[in-house]
């Protein structure tokens, strides 16, 4: 998969922008502030949906205009593709090959991208909402039904959370309603589970592989999904069953605290370097390694999926690693497409195909030639 051109109007610093990519490394440089993260996020809001910084789309309107739109050119093994997002006032359109679409999860899947930024350190050491959140926007760009499952869960779970919340405020409640928002989030919470433990399995063993190279064989990385139900079957009747179990044994508990306790939304996954747990004793080298190779691993799943690279867009994260562990990124770049991010012009060590100078939300590219 291609980047071919990013187009941008009122998008956060950007009046107007057309950036034309290199199939090969491109390097966006610039001071602090011009607007390099901006592109990433721009870019990459097309394969998560939305952004990856910002709580509402309205932060993304450009100060003092009315909206703001986005669009980028692409190819892949099926030829050209286009997509276009914008938001002006309450408005929001999509739209795919001059197509509109209505529901985000249609768009999602279209141009796969996987980006690595300085706050993906918070995956190792950071609570587990944000690694369920590396499983969801991962498995979502592989497998666009489980956007429709997590979604379903959602909704069943914010049902039976009101439910819950009604009897711990001794309200009168048909008990009838709460089984069977039970019996529903069991079902959906199946196949949320049996997807993350498929798509955990798959990363896991390219994770490994790449945290072995980097580290020259000294450290070994393995993963395990945290569950609060007790099955090591993959069969998913016995573990919507399993599901049903746990939300039927601890609803006092539930019913005085006033929530869902249970259920993937609560869920975690364990990282573990030479079988210690990574949350408590990875060094900052090692969380970055860490990291790299799952993001690395991210694309790898992708590439055996689809038979095609994603987009790489790596913001700010190569001034982080060591020069072995950058030469590793760089030197990987082969038959790949990078757009990094970077105050510093030689980051790419001679790397890069096209330097895209950043300047106060303009952008010029050169290219080598
Ligand atoms: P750094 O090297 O510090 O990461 P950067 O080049 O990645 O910098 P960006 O995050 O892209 O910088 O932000 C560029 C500028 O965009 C900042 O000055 C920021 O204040 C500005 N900005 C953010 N949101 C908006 C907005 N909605 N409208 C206008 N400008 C905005
Ligand atoms: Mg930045």
């Amino acid at each position: 998969m291609i980047l071919k051109k990013f187009s941008a109007r009122d998008f956060r610093n950007i009046n107007k922008c057309e950036i034309e990519f290199s199939p090969g490394v491109n390097l966006l440089h610039g001071n602090n502030a011009e607007g390099k993260t901006n592109v990433i996020e721009g870019i990459y809001l097309f394969s998560r949906g939305k952004s990856f910084r910002a709580r509402e789309d309205s932060e993304l309107v450009g100060f003092g205009k009315e909206g703001f739109s986005l669009s980028i050119e692409y190819s892949d093994s099926f030829g050209d593709g286009r997509l276009e997002y914008s938001l002006f006032g309450r408005e929001r359109q999509r739209k795919k090959n001059g197509y509109k679409i209505g529901r985000v999860a249609e768009m999602i899947g279209s141009f796969r991208s996987v980006l690595f930024q300085p706050d993906n350190l918070s995956l190792v050491k950071g609570g587990p909402e944000e690694r369920r959140s590396f499983l969801d926007v991962a498995i979502s760009q592989c497998e666009p039904s489980y956007i429709k499952y997590y979604s379903d869960y959602k909704k069943a779970l914010t049902e039976r959370s009101c439910i819950l919340k009604f009897l711990q405020k001794g309200m009168p409640v048909d008990r009838l309603e709460l089984d069977s928002w039970s019996s529903i989030m069991a079902d959906y919470a199946s196949y949320v589970y049996l997807m993350r433990i498929e798509y955990l399995k798959k990363i896991s063993l390219e994770a490994e592989k790449i945290m072995k190279e980097i580290s020259s064989d000294r450290e070994s990385l393995s993963f395990e999904y945290h569950s609060d139900i007790q099955t090591e079957s993959n069969n998913r009747e016995k573990i919507r069953e399993e599901y049903k179990k746990i939300l039927s044994s601890s609803l006092d508990r539930e019913i005085s605290a006033g929530v869902t306790l249970f259920g993937p939304h609560r869920e975690d996954i364990k990282i573990y370097i030479n079988g210690k747990e990574a949350k408590s004793f990875a060094s900052q080298g090692q969380q970055r390694s860490v990291v790299l190779s799952m993001k690395l691993a991210e694309g790898a799943v992708i590439k055996e999926k689809f038979g095609e690279e994603p987009v790489y867009l790596f913001d700010d994260v190569l001034s982080e690693l060591d020069e072995k562990r950058k030469k590793y990124l760089l030197s990987g770049s082969f038959g790949k497409q990078y757009i990094i991010t970077s105050c510093d012009a030689d980051e790419c060590m001679g790397y890069a195909d096209c330097i895209i100078d950043v300047r106060g939300g303009e952008y010029v590219s050169s290219y080598r030639k």
